[in-house]
C-alpha cells in the first residue's frame, strides 16, 4: 500500500459559520479497522445545524470538527487483525461504533450506547475528507451496481428502516409521513416496501410532494393549503419527519385506534400532546435515535430497487464547497440531497 499518501485534504468546521479545507494526516487503521478512501458523503440537517449554530441539542462543537456522516468509499488498507474486506472492496459506512459492553449494547440497543463514537458528533471527526478509518464490522460491502452515492445514502435510509420497525409498519398499514425532505421521502418508500398499502405524505413544498408521489406512490397533502385534520385521514402509523412542532401535534391527533407515532425529525421543541386522544385510543408515541442493525436490510432494499436512493441526489460538490453543500436546500427549493465528493 505504498501508493497511499500520508496527508489528505479535510473540510474542517473551525467555528460557527467557518469551514475551510485543511491538510490532515491520513489516519492509520487500528488492528480491527479498515482505511477507506471516501467516495461520496451525503449532507444532513445535523451537519448544517453544526455549521450554523455550533451545536445540536446537547452536542456542542468545542474543537475543530470534520462534519459528514453519510459516507461510502473503497477499502484501501486494513489493520493487522482484519481478514475480510480485501483492498478494493466498496463499502457503505455505518458511522457509529458503539462500545459493545454497556447495558444498552448488551441489550441489543446499541444506538442508545452512551459511549458510541459517531462520525461528525463532537469530538469525533466525520467524513468530509479523503480518508477515514472505521471498525471493519461497520463497513458493509455493497453490490457492484450500487452507485457510490446510493451507498452513502444507506445511512439516511437506515433512519427510515429503523423508524418503520419502531412503528411496526406491516402489510396493510396506513401510514402518514409528515415532511417530504430526504428522510420523509425515504420513510415513505420504506413504508411501502414494508407492505403499507396507503402512504400519505404532507409538506408545504409542491416539488417535494411531487417527488413523494413519484417515488413512493404516496397520496399527498399540501398542508400550506389545507389542514391535515380537514383531510379526515386516519392513519395507523405516523412517521413524523418534519421536525415541525405544529405538524407533529396535529398529526398525532389524527392517529387511528392503537396507532403508533414515531418522531424521527429533529426537533428540540416541546410538543402539546392531545392527551385524551392518546389515552382513549391507546396511541403509542416514541422517538427514534439513529438506528441499530439496519445496514443489511437497507442495502438489500436499495439493491432490489424497492427504495430509490440515486434520485434523491440533486446537487454535488467538491471538498472545497462544503458550505455551499450544507446550505443548498435553504437557497434552492428543488435541492433535496446534496452530496460531497471528496476525491473531486
Ligand atoms: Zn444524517
Ligand atoms: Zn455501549
Amino acid at each position: 500500500m505504498n501508493e497511499l499518501p500520508t496527508s489528505m485534504r479535510a473540510s474542517v468546521l473551525r467555528a460557527v459559520g467557518d469551514i475551510a479545507v485543511e491538510d490532515r494526516l491520513v489516519p492509520e487503521p487500528g488492528p480491527h479497522e479498515v482505511l477507506v478512501r471516501v467516495s461520496a458523503v451525503g449532507t444532513c440537517g445535523s451537519d448544517t445545524h453544526y455549521y450554523e449554530h455550533g451545536r445540536v441539542g446537547g452536542f456542542v462543537v468545542r474543537e475543530p470538527l470534520i462534519l459528514g456522516h453519510e459516507a461510502s468509499g473503497t477499502v484501501v488498507a486494513r489493520g493487522s487483525e482484519v481478514t475480510g474486506h480485501a483492498p478494493g472492496t466498496r463499502v457503505s459506512l455505518e458511522p457509529g461504533v458503539p462500545c459493545g459492553s454497556c447495558h444498552e449494547c448488551r441489550s441489543g440497543r446499541y444506538n442508545l450506547c452512551p459511549d458510541v463514537r459517531f462520525f461528525a458528533t463532537p469530538p469525533i471527526d466525520g467524513a468530509f475528507c479523503e480518508y477515514v478509518t472505521l471498525h471493519e464490522q461497520f463497513a458493509y460491502p455493497v453490490p457492484e451496481d450500487m452507485s457510490d452515492e446510493a451507498a452513502a445514502l444507506v445511512e439516511p435510509l437506515s433512519v427510515a428502516v429503523w423508524a418503520c420497525r419502531k412503528a411496526r409498519v406491516s402489510p396493510g398499514s396506513r401510514v402518514l409521513v409528515t415532511g417530504a425532505g430526504p428522510v420523509g421521502l425515504l420513510a415513505a418508500q420504506t413504508a411501502r416496501a414494508f407492505g403499507a398499502t396507503e402512504v400519505v405524505t404532507t409538506d408545504v413544498s409542491e416539488h417535494r410532494l411531487r417527488m413523494a408521489a413519484e417515488l413512493a406512490a404516496a397520496d399527498t397533502i399540501d398542508v400550506g393549503e389545507r389542514g391535515l385534520t380537514e383531510s379526515g385521514y386516519e392513519p395507523d402509523v405516523l412517521l413524523e419527519c418534519s421536525g415541525n412542532t405544529k405538524a407533529g401535534a396535529e398529526a398525532v391527533g389524527t392517529l387511528a385506534r392503537a396507532g403508533r407515532g414515531v418522531f424521527v425529525g429533529l426537533g428540540g421543541d416541546e410538543l402539546p400532546i392531545p392527551l385524551a386522544h392518546v389515552q382513549t385510543r391507546e396511541i403509542e408515541l416514541t422517538g427514534t435515535f439513529r438506528y441499530a442493525n439496519t445496514w443489511p436490510s437497507a442495502i438489500a432494499l436499495a439493491a432490489s430497487g424497492a427504495v430509490e436512493l440515486d434520485r434523491l441526489v440533486t446537487h454535488r460538490f467538491g471538498l472545497d464547497r462544503v458550505p455551499e453543500a450544507l446550505t443548498a436546500s435553504a437557497r434552492d427549493e428543488t435541492a433535496v440531497k446534496s452530496v460531497v465528493r471528496p476525491q473531486e
